[in-house]
């Protein structure tokens, strides 16, 4: 489905982005990586399927090494078709009490980012009349929890974000969306479950249950692999006129 084409996907050494650049580059398309932690074993495991996968160590608070990475994805690649802004970090606190620097470092990675990628990539795209843009928002980016005060308002405003580029581009073979994953069982997610565990006494288990119960319907967490199948969709011949949507892959979440 997607050989010829090339994939950017930012924070892809874990959790969704690896999904992500593992489904994409099972259909075919070249990959660039990007993100921290374990780089070596998610490179591997990618270079397993697409065994010219590159790597770009860019730091997503940071527009000029997001620039450097986009150009760079176009010279090694030879250009970027798909582009994945997906890197994202979480904090939770009240409002009151939230560090300023994490609120800082929580808009840059998990908004401005995409921003950032989006002005650097969208030239190309334009020029070769192709290109899919995939922001990974969440719920968060469609309704509220307590607590996330900065994430609810980086993922609010990347929806809107997608809205704008969509329509800028809406006469362009050019499609934006964002996909919002309700609860997903990632290391980002993982610490939440860690907390809730400790907060209430209980197992693993059992604050993973409490978790969804609280909030997701189907009771059961949605997984990379779902949410990389839809990006495929998004990138295929019969998506060519979704554009501007926020897709809720949420087990119910946003529907109550
Ligand atoms: P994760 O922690 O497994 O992965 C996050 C990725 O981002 C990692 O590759 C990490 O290295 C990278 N990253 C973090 N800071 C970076 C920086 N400054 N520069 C470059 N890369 C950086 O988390 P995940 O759950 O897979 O989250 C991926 C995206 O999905 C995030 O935007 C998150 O908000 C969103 N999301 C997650 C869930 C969930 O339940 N897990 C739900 C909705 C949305």
């Amino acid at each position: 489905m997607l050989k010829g084409k090339t994939a950017l996907v930012t924070g892809s050494t874990s959790g969704i982005g690896l999904g992500m650049a593992l489904t994409l580059a099972r259909q075919g398309a070249r990959l660039m990586l990007n993100g921290f932690g374990d780089v070596d074993a998610a490179l591997a495991q990618v270079r397993a399927v697409d065994p010219g996968a590159v790597y770009h160590g860019a730091d997503m608070s940071k527009p000029e090494q997001i620039a450097e990475m986009v150009k760079s994805c176009e010279s090694q690649l030879g250009s970027c078709d798909i582009l994945i802004n997906n890197a994202g970090i979480q904090h939770v606190a009240p409002l009151d009490e939230f560090p300023v620097e994490r609120w800082d470092a929580i808009i840059a990675i998990n908004l401005s980012s995409a921003f950032h990628a989006m002005r650097a990539a969208l030239p190309g795209m334009k020029a070769r009349g192709w290109g899919r843009i995939l922001n990974i928002a969440s719920v968060h980016g469609l309704v509220a929890s307590a607590n996330k005060s900065a994430y609810v308002a980086a993922k609010h405003g990347i929806v809107g974000l997608t809205k704008a580029a969509a329509l800028e581009n809406a006469t362009s073979g050019v499609t934006i969306n964002a996909i919002c994953p309700g609860w997903v069982l990632t290391p980002l997610v993982q610490k939440q479950v860690d907390a809730r565990a400790a907060a209430d006494g209980v197992s693993n288990d059992e604050a993973k249950r409490r978790l969804l119960a609280e909030k997701q319907p189907s009771l059961q967490f949605t997984t990379p692999e779902e949410l990389a199948e839809l990006a495929v969709f998004l990138c295929s011949p019969a998506a060519g006129n979704i554009r501007g949507v926020a897709w809720a892959v949420d087990g119910g979440w946003t529907a109550q």
